[in-house]
């Protein structure tokens, strides 16, 4: 494996650089009164270059209505079938069914290319000498 620009052998998987650049952690510490706890993320520039693609989310408010609208249809499918449990079977299967609408129809572009960035991702190098990145 050689960097296409200068030649150099010194070159690496983007998902190595991103593990070895990418710190997560949690400090416990202790006030005179409580003890609280802090979560560290950091994240040298280089691997954050290197960072995977994002998964496409459906965010807050799209979360939140799909929820709502499957509450509601495990409600009234409990209530018409007088049975709690059938509302809470709906409430899921609904949740289910709106999750993959979303995914398979609404999202779909965004999905589509998320898997081609991550394969792209997969097969990205970055040279440790010139910095130049490429696809191998
Ligand atoms: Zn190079």
């Amino acid at each position: 494996m050689q960097c296409p620009k200068c030649k150099s052998e010194n070159v690496r998987r983007f998902s190595i650089v991103y593990e070895e650049g990418t710190f997560h952690g949690t400090s416990h510490g202790t006030t005179e009164n409580s003890s609280y706890e802090n979560d560290h993320f950091s994240q040298t520039p280089l691997a954050k270059r290197c960072s995977p693609p994002i998964e496409p989310s459906a965010g807050y408010i799209l979360g939140l209505i799909g929820f709502l609208a499957a509450l509601i249809f495990g409600f009234k499918f409990g209530s018409l079938l007088n049975g709690f449990w059938w509302g809470v079977f709906a409430f899921f299967v609904a949740l289910m069914a709106l999750g993959l609408f979303w995914r398979r129809i609404l999202a779909k572009q965004s999905f589509v290319r998320y898997s081609i960035q991550m394969n792209e991702w997969q097969h990205s190098w970055v040279c440790i000498k010139c910095g130049t990145d490429f696809l191998f």
